[in-house]
């Protein structure tokens, strides 16, 4: 696939053609989670059928051959997110997992009245984290940095919240409701010019734009796979080796040991210190697959075909009275949040499934966003490398039906 052919992508994806209550699945809830493609599903498959043996535990040969594709992959990510070494490529279950692992291990070595920068357009899973650190150790701060009107970070107030007790600051790198892209470089270089390491959660932004970790300069990159094409249940923390190899364990068991004895135990070497019993390997092993169908079309080509359906959904959204959308960054990801007058967002989002729009609605697991915008949800449309301009279509379609139902 070198061109952008819509169709030839679409038929990676069985489940797009089916239906829902007879209608056409209109599939706009990838930031929740991207359909996965017939390659990767065949990874899993082989997975179970040709090499199911437990990992790094055995001799036999097809031990070794499980083994062997987990790190391949461990190699083929550490290439596509541009680590300097495989030590630095944990797998996790997820995004959330990973920055569980930081806060709780990265978070033991933080230094008495530390101060956690955070901001308010957070998922749950880059807030909650640092808050259980907190319940452990009530002498840490957590502080939030504000958006505008248009959904950016305040950047003045960003730089003014550091002072010499700030030890951390972690920050999404795409806004899962509002779709901004944060300026993550920038923000990186100046708590590097004080001192301060940072965690970027990158859940929304590795599947729809080139991330480099050494370009970006970040001591951990959080993402999972599911929102890339990717098997669900598996994710990865990418972490400098020098902050790596100072964490204690974060959790106990198979796999992170080097020797155990009743008198004392001894940890293995990275990455394995951080990879506690049995992980999801077939997943791990079918992860490439998913890397492979998005470097065949190419993120930059996703993205520009993502960004123009967002344009056109946008502006013909915009045509509809009493529309809100919620984050008008310039610079601006694949999400549109919305309310339509006094519409309630779940009421909106039943009726369109009934159409076979497939939509989010709720808070979105940015209570504190939702709190700062004054509403309880949104409605949120959101689009990957398999979506067309005629699913926009429906989707208008579809909103112009329900909107006077439910006014
Ligand atoms: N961070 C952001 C910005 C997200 O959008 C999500 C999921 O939607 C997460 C973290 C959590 O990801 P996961 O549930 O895969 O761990």
């Amino acid at each position: 696939m070198v061109e952008y052919n819509i169709d030839e992508i679409r038929g990676e994806f069985p489940i797009l053609s089916r239906t829902i209550g007879g209608k056409p699945l209109v599939y706009l809830d990838n930031t929740a989670t991207s359909q996965t493609p017939r390659s990767v599903v065949e990874a899993i498959d082989s997975g179970y059928l040709d090499f199911k043996a437990n990992v790094h535990r055995g001799v036999h040969t097809l031990s070794q051959e499980a083994t062997e594709l987990q790190e391949e992959c461990r190699r083929r990510v550490r290439d596509y997110i541009g680590a300097s070494s495989v030590e630095e490529v944990i797998f996790t279950r997820g995004t959330t997992e990973a920055i569980n692992l930081v806060a709780s291990s990265f978070g033991s070595l933080f230094p008495k009245d530390g101060e956690i920068i955070l901001t308010v357009m957070e998922h749950h899973a880059n807030i909650v984290p640092w808050q259980l650190l907190q319940s452990r150790r009530p002498d840490l701060k957590i502080k939030v940095v504000d958006i505008n009107d248009k959904g950016e970070l305040l950047l003045e107030q960003y730089r003014s919240l550091f002072n010499n007790h700030t030890c951390m600051a972690s920050f999404c790198h795409v806004s899962n409701v509002l779709g901004t892209i944060n300026p993550v470089k920038e923000m990186i270089a100046y708590a590097h010019s004080k001192g301060v390491p940072v965690l970027v959660d990158g859940a929304q932004a590795i599947p729809h734009m080139h991330v480099d970790v050494k370009d970006l300069d970040c001591d951990f990159y959080a993402f999972s796979s599911h929102k890339m094409y990717g098997p669900t249940g598996i994710g990865v923390l990418y972490g400098k080796k020098e902050h790596l190899l100072r964490m204690p364990p974060y959790q106990g068991g198979g796999e992170m040991i080097a020797h155990v004895s009743f008198e004392g135990t001894t940890f293995a070497e990275l990455p394995f210190k951080f990879e506690a019993g049995t992980p999801d390997f077939v997943g791990i092993g079918a992860f490439p697959k998913a890397l492979d169908f998005i470097d065949e079309i190419g993120i930059e080509k996703i993205a520009g075909h993502e960004h123009e359906l967002m344009e056109y959904a946008e502006a013909k959204m915009m045509e509809i009275p009493g529309m809100r959308i919620f984050g008008n960054a310039p610079d601006k990801s694949a999400v549109i949040s919305f309310l339509v007058g006094d519409i309630h967002h779940y009421d909106m989002g039943m009726l369109l499934d009934k159409l076979g729009v497939e939509v989010r609605t709720g808070h979105h697991c940015a209570q504190p966003l939702m709190q700062r915008l004054g509403i309880s949800g949104t409605v949120r449309a959101s689009f990957a490398a398999y979506n067309t301009k005629e699913e926009v279509d429906a989707f208008i379609a579809a909103l112009n039906r329900v909107i006077p139902i439910l006014s």
